[in-house]
């Protein structure tokens, strides 16, 4: 018996996973040609175990942290306005049911239970998930009411759907969880009826109204993804190559709209969503981009071409929105929500195209930015922006439980799904960082493990476990940060492959059982300018690691930018650290806890590196 219901659950679960694809979603015209098939396919959460390594650290944490959260503490605020017994405390903050956000992240917080639950199949995962969801729909009003208070049922009634509407999903189609499912459609009849149509952030709706119309074959959900799409006053622009990052729009809402644009083209075929994403991911990156990934000083846009970035870290133009307690400020990038937003539109684009820039990006991002973020804490502190200000340090957001703290469980979450990727052919490799694959390959079951810190070293490694031998090829992403000689090594024995920085390279044979596979990209020093504008405003990288100097405030470099190694040197040791010639030290940003420190330094000459 137990079998038998665990088969349905996976099957159920399977189809759930071809429906959230979008199989059988109608195209918006007759006139829309079908849409090219995805270069690659995503791995499902329990396909990929992160073994190793500072990532899985950060996402291990992470897991412990969510799970720890009282889930009464939790419903506290639902139940409350619902005038049910409500045991447990409130959690206070962004979260307190009268205060900025009241209980919006709720949604995202399911969401990572779920994912997590998938990608572990621990029992505990799944458990709090039926808890919270039955928890929640206990308090839901007969008309459907299902925010934790009137007020933010005015403020955030579109962002708050959204998240929740992901939440349900996530814990029907990925924790088993059934009751989410009549909890979506409760919350959709009220928002079909009563959620404004352009509050807010409604133009992140689109990407989980459609999921949940191919979820459930609900019209509303359609009609209401339509009601949300943004393409006159944003796709369109970058459609037609026009660059819409303006400063008045809000950064990280407006790069995670995108991703209802590429769900949209991914649903309906549209070539017209594609060109829009691919616009404007070469704008984002060649235009918005700090060193480390992140973007949006302040929470916005820059204007491209006028040495905006650089203005954005002197502390004479910066607009400060934010103080924390210590009077410091910190306000460069929204780590947690932006870095989710730029990943998912990353995995999309790389799906899509099959193109290892798309990769690079998202190791960049992933790597400066998110495993940089200081670990949440029981009281809801929570690490908000990446300050890129000379002598910033890390600091928490002034207060608990801001969007960050959802978006932080979700991000680390989804760590399973950056790493590998495949076609009906082949396997492929993005990120360097110990962890296990199972590809089901035709009739055979493959896994590969990949065992070295990619990080602290320059080769990563590769063993395959095969119940018989397998042909396919082994595609692994060589960065675009690789210096030469890239060397291939498969059993020991040096192969000759093109290994040319930004491509994949391909290992094509009759795998066995035990083959091994070693890569080394070598890692090298370079500057790069903040914007062409302020040339010799400079980070310094090791590869994709953002490098900053340990200082307390300005920092000025004698060397030739041109030729950092010949006099900034790496220490002895297992950190990542460098020393110039003048005995200034340099370290990874993602190490760093409560050093001070500065992200760009000033050159003696400067370096012409990009078009921003
Ligand atoms: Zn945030």
């Amino acid at each position: 018996m137990a079998t038998t219901l665990l088969r349905l659950a996976q099957a159920i679960l399977r189809l759930g996973c071809w429906l959230a694809l979008g199989i059988g979603l109608p195209a918006p015209s007759a006139s829309v040609a079908p849409r090219p098939a995805d270069r690659l396919q995503a791995f499902r959460y329990s396909d990929v175990t992160l073994t190793r390594g500072p990532l899985a650290a950060q996402a291990q944490v992470a897991r412990d942290f969510y799970l720890a959260i009282p889930n009464d503490d939790m419903l506290n605020g639902f139940r409350l306005r619902a005038g049910l017994p409500a045991p447990g405390k409130p959690m206070g903050g962004w979260y307190d049911p009268e205060d900025f956000a009241g209980g919006c992240h709720f949604g995202q917080w399911i969401s990572a239970l779920a994912r997590n639950y998938a990608n572990t199949g621990d029992a505990r995962f799944q458990d709090k998930v039926a808890q919270m969801v039955h928890g929640f729909h206990e308090t839901m009003a007969p008309d459907g009411f299902f925010f934790a208070s009137v007020k933010i049922s005015t403020n955030w009634p579109c962002y708050t759907y959204d998240k929740n509407c992901a939440g349900m999903r996530d814990a029907y189609l990925l924790a088993g969880n059934s009751e989410a499912l009549t909890v979506l459609k409760i919350m959709t009849d009220w928002a079909y009826k009563n959620m404004p149509r352009r509050r807010d952030e409604w133009y992140t709706l689109p990407e989980n109204l459609y999921n949940c119309y191919s979820l459930t074959g609900d019209a509303r959900y359609l009609e209401l993804a339509h009601a949300y799409d943004y393409s006159l006053e944003y796709y369109d622009l970058f459609a037609q190559g026009i660059n819409a990052f303006t400063p008045q729009r809000h950064a990280y809402s407006h790069i995670n709209t995108l991703c209802s644009a590429a769900r949209i083209y991914e649903a309906t075929g549209d070539p017209k969503y594609f060109r829009a994403i691919s616009n404007a991911w070469d704008f984002l990156t060649g235009t918005q981009m700090y060193a480390s990934g992140g973007w949006g000083p302040n929470e916005h846009f820059v204007l491209a071409g006028q040495g905006a970035l650089a203005a954005s870290l002197s502390f004479d133009r910066t607009d400060w929105n934010f103080r924390t307690r210590n009077g410091d400020y910190a306000n460069s990038f929204e780590t947690p929500c932006g870095a989710y937003a730029n990943l998912v539109l990353d995995r999309y684009l790389l799906r899509f195209t099959g193109d290892p820039k798309y990769g690079d990006n998202l190791e960049r991002v992933l790597l400066n930015s998110m495993l940089a973020a200081l670990p949440m804490q029981p009281d809801g502190r929570t690490f908000y922006y990446s300050d890129y200000h000379p002598g910033a340090h890390k600091q928490y957001f002034p207060a608990a439980w801001p969007c960050c703290s959802g978006t932080y469980a979700e991000v680390t979450a989804d760590y399973p799904l950056n790493i590998y990727f495949h076609d009906d052919h082949d396997l492929y490799v993005n990120l360097f960082t110990p962890s296990q694959v199972r590809w089901q390959h035709g009739g055979d079951l493959v896994s590969v493990e990949q065992t070295t810190d990619g990080l602290q070293t320059d080769t990563a490694t590769f063993v395959t476990h095969l119940t018989q031998r397998a042909r396919f090829a082994l595609k692994i992403r060589v960065p675009r940060w690789a210096a030469q000689p890239a060397t291939v090594r498969v059993n020991g024995g040096v192969v000759h492959a093109a290994a040319t920085p930004g491509t994949f390279l391909s290992l094509a044979r009759r795998w066995q059982d035990g083959d091994t596979v070693a890569v080394t990209f070598p890692k090298s020093l370079r500057f790069e300018s903040v914007d062409a504008q302020t040339p010799q405003l400079a980070a310094l990288m090791y590869g994709p690691i953002l490098l900053v100097a340990l200082a307390d405030g300005e920092v000025n470099l004698q060397g030739d930018p041109g030729k950092p190694s010949e006099w900034i040197q790496r220490q002895p040791g297992a950190s990542l650290t460098f020393c110039t010639a003048h005995g200034q030290l340099f370290r990874p940003l993602y190490e760093l806890r409560a050093e001070h420190y500065t992200t760009y330094c000033r050159l003696a000459s400067g370096i012409h590196d990009g078009a921003k």
